[in-house]
């Protein structure tokens, strides 16, 4: 299967887009038209340093307007095509993208227009070269692959053939099963796009809010499975029209569309097992059973703040590491690890973002096929020297540089606290204020690089998106989106921030762009933990009365209830399923904070109506506005 990608899906000059596209492990691409244009030297030169590259020219497109002109219109539109097979030919390729008219004088028939392609094809036969024709959903005649797909049968000729895209297809809700009874021969070329569901005019959707397959909310899975039960053997191409990508990085766009690429196609084999795929073998999604640890980049003399912290929420060191500066703390399941190592990652991570989290490991089905899927979805692997006597845990690069490690129950990994950590006696007799496991992590990051997290959490994991959610910042909008694990086993909300000047921004801007800003834990009975950290020394975050008042009108609260809620500065939601309780820490000056939840009866969320309150209530302690930090 050869994978290509568009040159306008990717950013950058035509040098820059070629470059982070071989890097990424593409096959060939769709040389855009304006891409060529914009770029100096002769169309065989630039066909040479795409060859370069290592890459072949696909397709040219788009050329636009052909069918079912009359007159001297149309004399014209066989002269256009004309020039662009002489450019094709100095390109070095052999397939153009027509798509269908929208032009106003274009006159309606399939026979008409299957005539028009007759001609055009003959015309590139001359050539050796090849047309193919594609249905805009916006198209003034023919706006559906169906219509397309019979003006190319009845144009009856070998050099004519179907282009199909995701996005035409899917975005008019046309059913994708139509696809199966194509022969595969006649397509001649594959697009796909994904887009998120948002009833807007079809261009301006196309245009501005494509994103890769896996990051929207179209079937581009049943689509490529129908696709590919025609016995389609030609190219699986991305064409991506999308803002945020624009202004991205073009590895970054490259590496994810690859990574969209792989992941597509082995949904695909693993729901057609009877089909043969060119692609290599791979385990399916990875289940997730929690978080193993989180592990802390600091110094020694910031640790002794972070183990206050830790104290006040009712840790208590349990183990120290035999070779490193490296101590073991425990709650309930929870584990977390101070590092206070003067060189590895963890104190470049320490060096880059100051005390931060560096290392987060995942409690896994199988940490060896984990590794071996990421590492197939382009996720690089993560080695550091392991001392005597030391488990090797396998390990990958996080989205942002962060690292993570995989640990399951079926391998020796789990036995790694025991034989690499000697116990520390203190831990044993502290009682703990009723922390339970990590409810959920919550990532920080750019809003322009959301997607990018979801699909590497997505594709490697058996994970699903939860709806996004707007959480209103006093200074700005950030969005937030779940990515969970079946049941919840594991949950991260991924935080995307458009200003430096949200509470989510200033913490990117503080920790240069240090990932996880807080960690939830869960317990099982909110007011008695609540007293528990009292008497502890923790500080909550003070939150209004006003808004107990609000929840008294808000909601049927059990007598006594707000009171108590009132009284220990716990916030409270309620879904169609249970109820929610969060009781916040007070954030650390960099802006990272700790959360302590009770989930009851299956409530599903993560209390956004209080996200407002909650943020303003730790804007009010951080420093001012425009206040540098210390
Ligand atoms: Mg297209
Ligand atoms: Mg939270």
């Amino acid at each position: 299967m050869r994978r290509s990608i568009a040159t306008v899906s990717v950013p950058g000059n035509l040098r820059e887009k070629l470059e982070a596209i071989a890097a990424a492990g593409f096959d060939g691409i769709e040389i855009f038209e304006q891409d060529f244009i914009a770029e100096a030297g002769t169309p065989a030169e630039i066909g040479a340093m795409i060859r370069d590259h290592g890459l072949s020219i696909e397709i040219f497109q788009p050329f636009r307007d052909f069918e079912g002109l009359t007159g001297a219109r149309r004399i014209k539109a066989f002269d256009r095509a004309e020039r662009k097979f002489d450019l094709m030919q100095e390109l070095g390729t052999d397939l153009v993208l027509v798509c269908s008219s929208v032009a106003e004088d274009a006159v309606g028939g399939i026979d008409r227009a299957a005539d028009d392609f007759r001609e055009l094809g003959q015309r590139a036969a001359e050539r050796g070269l090849r047309v193919g024709y594609e249905a805009l959903a916006w198209g003034r005649h023919v706006n559906d692959h169906r219509d397309a797909w019979e003006v190319v049968r009845r144009a009856d000729h070998p050099n004519v053939g179907l282009i199909l895209d995701s996005f035409h297809t899917l975005g008019r809700k046309l059913d994708p099963e139509t696809i199966r009874r194509i022969p595969g021969d006649r397509i001649f070329f594959v697009q796909l796009a994904d887009a998120p569901l948002i009833e807007m005019d079809l261009l301006y959707w196309s245009r501005h809010y494509r994103n890769m397959p896996g990051e929207g909310d179209l079937d581009v899975t049943a689509f490529m499975r129908a696709v590919m039960a025609t016995g389609y053997k030609g190219p699986v191409s991305l064409e991506i029209f999308n803002d945020q990508f624009r202004g991205g990085r073009p590895e970054t766009v490259a590496r994810d569309g690859h990574r969209s690429l792989t992941h597509l196609m082995d949904r695909v084999r693993r729901q057609e097992p009877g089909l043969k795929l060119d692609l290599p073998e791979m385990p399916d999604r990875i289940t997730t059973t929690g978080v193993e640890f989180i592990e802390f980049a600091t110094s020694a003399t910031e640790s002794d703040k972070l183990s206050r912290q830790l104290r006040s929420l009712g840790f208590a060191p349990v183990g120290q590491h035999r070779n490193k500066s490296v101590t073991l703390w425990q709650q309930g399941e929870i584990r977390v690890v101070i590092n206070t190592e003067t060189r590895g990652f963890a104190h470049d991570a320490y060096v880059t973002h100051g005390t931060s989290i560096c290392d987060i490991g995942i409690g896994v089905s199988d940490a060896t096929a984990t590794q071996a899927r990421a590492e197939a979805l382009g996720a690089n692997p993560f080695h550091q020297p392991v001392g005597p006597g030391e488990t090797d845990i396998p390990a990958i690069r996080g989205v942002g540089g962060s690292v993570m490690h995989f640990i399951d129950e079926t391998s020796d990994l789990a036995g790694v606290w025991e034989r690499d950590f000697v116990p520390v006696s203190e831990g044993t007799d502290l009682a703990g204020a009723g922390l339970t496991r990590i409810d959920h992590l919550a990532e920080t990051m750019a809003y322009d690089e959301m997607l990018s997290w979801t699909l590497f959490y997505t594709s490697i994991f058996d994970m699903a998106k939860a709806p996004m959610v707007d959480v209103v910042d006093p200074d700005g909008l950030v969005r937030s989106q779940a990515v969970e694990a079946e049941g919840g086993a594991l949950r991260i909300t991924l935080n995307g921030a458009e200003t430096h000047r949200t509470f989510a921004g200033r913490f990117l801007a503080d920790s240069f762009n240090s990932a996880v800003q807080h960690i939830a834990f869960a317990c099982d009975d909110i007011l008695s933990t609540a007293s528990a950290l009292a008497k502890g020394g923790f500080s909550a975050l003070p939150i209004p009365s006003n808004y107990y008042d609000d929840l008294a009108a808000r909601f049927d609260l059990a007598p006594g209830l707000l009171d108590r809620l009132r009284d220990n500065q716990i916030l409270y939601d309620r879904d169609e399923h249970g109820e929610f309780f969060q009781l916040y820490s007070q954030p650390s000056a960099d802006g990272l904070f700790y959360e302590i939840v009770e989930r009851r009866d299956g409530y599903r969320g993560y209390g956004a109506p209080n996200a407002p309150f909650r943020i303003a209530a730790q804007k009010r302690l951080v420093r001012p506005k425009g206040v540098p930090k210390a």
